[in-house]
């Protein structure tokens, strides 16, 4: 993926060649869609914090949606342990580095678009940097402590961030537009007790992370509702879908300066 690609993508932005409207065909018959949403998300620049389970549905749908340019992070190598939930990886690729193998399969899965893969781990020094010129980030991360990281200066610059978290047989999501709805620190004021490797039913990151790229389509098009102010939580086990109010707290360190 080259300059000559690149400057090839930004020349078309306004319109959808013969190709992306047989490869989009099906969203674009969706009420309320059409070429001005597809073109919304050609614009797009995502950034995906961790592509292990949730981070493999989502880069995969977001990548499949059309979104212009995803931007994928992630410092971790592919292990055994992870095929059960992580579906980006194959049993081949154990050993590599997981974005690079990722950018490799979104890029086949869809050529229209442009990724780039940052191996790096998402940190306090360098996450202003990963953030600029993206439109939204997605969090598919394992950890709160970098969650924290990611929330504020999500907050700080004002972008969208979609949060998504699983533990054993139950997911969590919430979509936080500063300024509109609670965010991270709203949510969870103390950093949660963490855990070196979480339980995980393979499915459940696919569901959660599925759900994340379908609220980063939403916003990024501005159709239907996202869930802002709502903290979606599901029970795999009895396959039910909660949904709790969560309100902005008024002293909240991330969040209270924003009016
Ligand atoms: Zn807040």
């Amino acid at each position: 993926m080259g300059t000559q690609s690149h400057s090839y993508r930004r020349s078309q932005e306004d319109k959808l060649s013969p190709e992306e409207l047989e490869r989009y065909d099906r969203q674009l018959r969706l009420l309320g869609f059409g070429i001005e949403s597809q073109l919304k998300l050609k614009r797009a620049r995502v950034l995906v914090v961790g592509v292990g389970g949730l981070g493999s549905a989502a880069a995969l749908y977001l990548a499949s949606a059309g979104v212009g340019l995803l931007r994928i992070i992630d410092d971790g190598y592919v292990e055994l342990s992870n095929l059960n939930r992580q579906i980006l990886y194959d049993t081949g690729d154990i050993g590599k580095r997981k974005v690079d193998v990722a950018a490799k399969r979104l890029r086949e899965l869809n050529p229209e678009i442009e990724v780039e893969a940052l191996g790096e781990k998402l940190t306090e020094e360098n996450v202003r940097e990963m953030l600029s010129n993206a439109d939204l980030a997605v969090d598919c991360l394992d950890n709160f402590r970098t969650r924290f990281i990611l929330n504020d200066a999500c907050v700080e610059l004002e972008k969208p961030l979609i949060h998504g978290a699983i533990y054993g047989a139950e997911g969590r999501l919430m979509t936080i537009i500063p300024g509109m709805g609670p965010c991270l620190r709203c949510l969870i004021p103390h950093e949660p007790t963490e855990h070196d490797k979480i339980p995980v039913l393979g499915p459940l990151p696919g569901i959660v992370g599925a759900l994340e790229a379908l609220e980063a389509i939403k916003v990024i098009t501005g159709l239907g509702e996202p869930a802002i102010g709502k903290l979606i939580v599901i029970d795999g086990m009895d396959l039910s879908f909660h949904t709790i109010e969560i309100k902005r707290n008024p002293n909240c360190p991330a969040c209270r300066k924003i009016k």
